[in-house]
């Protein structure tokens, strides 16, 4: 059991980071925030896969003249990524829920001006608008004073996160969250754990530049559980190279319930396939039915699986599970089949099954909306013919 570390807790908006709360999951968009359409897209997409709040950049007059709009279509808390330019804090505050500053950076506008009185104009527009601020630490931007004293070291990370701290709170502020960033991913861990034992701050975890998605996640997996084990880290971000950005929500929900520190959520289970698989269509289904269930936010399991080896024992235990033949497929709900049937007609079967154990065990039921059209099966007809459907053949149904 993982006992988390008590932090302050800190709103963004409706959410909730620290104090306990469940640890909050977030993605930034990779469109130009000017265009709209193009960002709000991408945000309904993330919220659709779990994302709780989400950041975007903010560089240009462009850019902030499109967070009103931006603010008005989505329904989960914005976040503005400010890099240098300290002005543009101060210009999104209104239609923001927090914005991101690296104090470290400010010194490259307005070099004659003290960033104390950068601070104290961010501050008085944070405090008038309700913002929270995120004190974005990074080995590359320590001062020259840290540098000399600390060095490019964990401890320099956090004497820098405690300094820019105690400016914001001589300024009457305390939203604050706190982020730790090193391409060494152990010297970010090593800060995070340091900083948890100075500071009630809550921490914002990520790992910078970590890569492709497969790479990405596994750095991350490897920092982030390592954290949350040792009761740190308040809010997450799998930051992924990847034109899905859904990726990074999807990855960070399945470690965290991995590491049982979800909030309640569907549970899903498909196996990774292999040549016992009888039809591809497997493989689409899995993905449907993961998409179109990734919403489900009460405690249920969902099992797809690709054959008669594994498929019976994972699908009986689920709450709705399946598992596929050639050309059809079998149905159960908690343990009890519903029937076989053919791969075109099983999903919303599938659907309905899902919401008779949601009503049944929580009172409710799930619109899934439009279910996307089937992709047609692409193992060669010879392949596919001489496969057996489900059930036929006399095939082990132990586990493999
Ligand atoms: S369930 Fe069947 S298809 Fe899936 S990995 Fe196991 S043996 Fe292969």
């Amino acid at each position: 059991m993982i006992q988390r570390t008590k932090t302050r807790g800190v709103m963004i908006g409706t959410v909730k980071v620290g104090d306990y709360a469940p640890i909050v999951v977030q993605s930034m968009c990779d469109t130009h925030t000017s265009d709209i359409d193009a960002t709000v897209k991408q945000i309904h997409d993330l919220t659709r896969s779990g994302c709780d709040v989400i950041r975007v950049a903010v560089d240009s007059k462009k850019d902030i003249e499109a967070l009103a709009e931006i603010r008005r279509q989505i329904k989960i808390p914005l976040i503005a990524d400010i890099q240098f330019n300290y002005k543009m804090a101060i210009e999104c505050a209104p239609y923001v829920e927090k914005f991101r500053v690296n104090p470290g950076h400010l010194n490259h506008m307005e070099k004659s001006k003290p960033l104390g009185a950068k601070l104290d104009e961010i501050v008085a527009a944070a405090k008038a608008h309700g913002n929270a601020i995120r004190i974005g630490i990074n080995t590359g931007s320590l001062d020259e004073e840290i540098k000399a004293k600390h060095g490019l070291t964990p401890a320099g990370m956090v004497e820098s996160a405690l300094q820019y701290i105690d400016m914001f709170e001589k300024r009457g502020f305390d939203r604050l969250i706190i982020s730790l960033k090193d391409s060494h991913l152990q010297n970010a861990v090593e800060a995070y754990k340091l900083f948890a034992q100075r500071s009630p701050y809550p921490t914002h975890l990520g790992v910078t530049e970590a890569g492709p998605t497969a790479e990405g996640i596994v750095k991350s997996t490897i920092a982030m559980t390592d954290l949350i084990r040792a009761g740190v880290g308040d809010t997450i971000r799998i930051s992924l190279t990847t034109y899905d950005k859904t990726e990074e929500v999807r990855a960070g929900h399945t470690m965290l319930q991995e590491l049982g520190v979800s909030k309640a959520a569907r549970y899903f289970v498909s196996c990774p396939s292999c040549s016992r698989v009888e039809s591809k269509r497997f493989q689409d289904m899995a993905k449907l039915v993961d998409a179109i269930t990734r919403n489900v936010a009460e405690p249920i399991t969902i099992a797809v699986m690709g054959c008669s080896v594994n498929g019976p024992g994972e699908s009986e235990d689920a709450d709705v599970g399946v598992w596929c033949g050639a050309t059809s497929v079998r149905l159960l709900r908690q343990g009890t089949e519903l029937g076989v049937f053919p791969y075109e007609g099983v999903i919303p079967k599938m659907l309905e099954a899902v919401n008779g154990v949601l009503t049944a065990k929580f009172g409710k039921t799930y619109a899934w909306g439009e279910i996307p059209a089937w992709v047609p099966d692409p193992k060669p007809a010879g392949a596919a013919a001489a496969a057996t459907a489900v059930g036929a053949a006399s095939a082990p149904a132990g586990r493999g």
